[in-house]
């Protein structure tokens, strides 16, 4: 069985020839050529250096909830994380500084921090994968993201061949994105967070958590229940992965919000009856790529051959069983021209593709 996020492995394991849609949340891929898991950061950075000294090209994987693997797989090394642990390296009246392995499960974290006191990450509850992932797409989720605590990354830089630590202003995050992302330069091996000692929650920003918490925006809550709501909002989204239900095999969003300019959204109003939702984006417009592709006519549930639409959620394409990369690809495409030629905003991906 693949191993993963939080199981305990005694050590570092090499495999040959192994099917990387076991490691995937989509469950889709082919075969990697080899297949090394870590448990140490040190083990990681030694794999890396030496696929790369080999010629090889290695990639690095961790939960698999945010990746794309062709049917062909990898045709060289793949790095599994599998590093673990929160050591508190800080402590104050107000604050607690904390260092996670990269490898670590972000959710465990996020139960965690709320059993500690501690807040700043509890609207991020239920997001699968790895702490060390969360800097590469600046995860974020119900009015939270990771800069908002994220005080550094400790990053090996496979060019300098250094340990280098990435302040936030280093690690240049934007909206679903960071300097990590796309780019196989860097392998953050911890991630050091200074969260709010405090029983309640961070001012809810996010409209829809505040009204279902029964408080204005702004308003604080229990921990506890911050998270209660938060799940319940995903899970009713098939947000929270369940080995039960098709509609959690994929990589949540699969698109990005688009970001557009004040003149394409007046272009956009014209074309359709009401107004788009959206929201502002420093100086430009964010609206929402699950309406957008509502109004190109996808609905819930649509099916092309093995994979489809979620059943809960538009933006979510999946895996219904047997499917495979191509026709998820095939669907991500028809749903991507769908949007351009009725509404005239062409969508992009928010995963990382592998082995294209
Ligand atoms: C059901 C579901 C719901 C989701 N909900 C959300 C959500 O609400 N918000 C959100 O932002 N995302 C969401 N996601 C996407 C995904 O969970 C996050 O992006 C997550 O942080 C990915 O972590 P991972 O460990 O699975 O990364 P992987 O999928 O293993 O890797 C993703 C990319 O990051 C790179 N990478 C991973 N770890 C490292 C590392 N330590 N160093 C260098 N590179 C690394 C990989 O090479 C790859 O390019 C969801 C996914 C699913 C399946």
């Amino acid at each position: 069985m693949a191993s993963q996020i939080g199981d305990n492995i005694p050590n570092r394991i090499e495999e040959t020839d192994v099917n990387l849609a076991e490691y995937a949340t989509l469950r889709l891929g082919g075969p990697a050529k080899r297949l090394i898991t870590v448990t140490t950061s040190h083990d990681a950075i030694t794999a890396l250096r030496s696929a790369s000294e080999a010629g090889e090209r290695p990639f690095v994987l961790a939960g698999g909830s945010n990746v794309i693997i062709s049917d062909a797989g990898w045709p060289s090394t793949v790095i599994l994380l599998r590093n673990q642990g929160v050591t508190v390296l800080d402590s104050s009246a107000e604050y607690v500084t904390v260092r996670v392995a990269a490898g670590h499960n972000w959710d465990a974290f996020v139960q965690w921090a709320i059993s500690e006191g501690l807040s700043g990450v509890e609207c991020l509850s239920g997001i699968p994968g790895s702490a060390g992932a969360t800097p590469i797409q600046n995860v974020g989720a119900y009015g939270q993201q990771t800069c908002d605590t994220l005080l550094s990354a400790t990053v090996y830089d496979r060019m300098s061949r250094r340990v280098v630590e990435y302040d936030q202003a280093a690690c240049r995050f934007g909206y679903r994105t960071s300097v990590f992302k796309r780019n196989d330069r860097y392998l953050v091996t911890d991630v050091t967070f200074r969260l709010y000692r405090s029983p309640n929650s961070q001012p809810i920003r996010y409209a829809e958590t505040a009204r279902k918490l029964g408080v204005d925006v702004g308003d604080t809550v229990p921990l506890a229940e911050a998270r209660a709501s938060v799940l319940d909002s995903r899970r009713s989204k098939g947000m929270v992965l369940d080995d039960a239900d098709p509609d959690t095999y994929s990589v949540g969003s699969f698109f990005v919000n688009p970001v557009i300019t004040s003149d394409e959204f007046e272009a956009l109003q014209k074309r359709v009856a009401t107004e788009p939702p959206h929201w502002p984006a420093d100086g430009d417009i964010k609206v929402s790529a699950a309406w957008l592709i509502g109004q190109a006519g996808f609905e819930k549930g649509y099916r092309r051959g093995n994979v489809g639409i979620s059943t809960k959620h538009t933006l979510a394409l999946t895996n219904r069983g047997g499917g495979t990369t191509s026709e998820l690809m095939a669907l991500a495409e028809e749903v991507a021209t769908g949007v351009e030629e009725k509404l005239g905003i062409r969508l992009h991906p928010e995963p990382v593709t592998v082995g294209f």
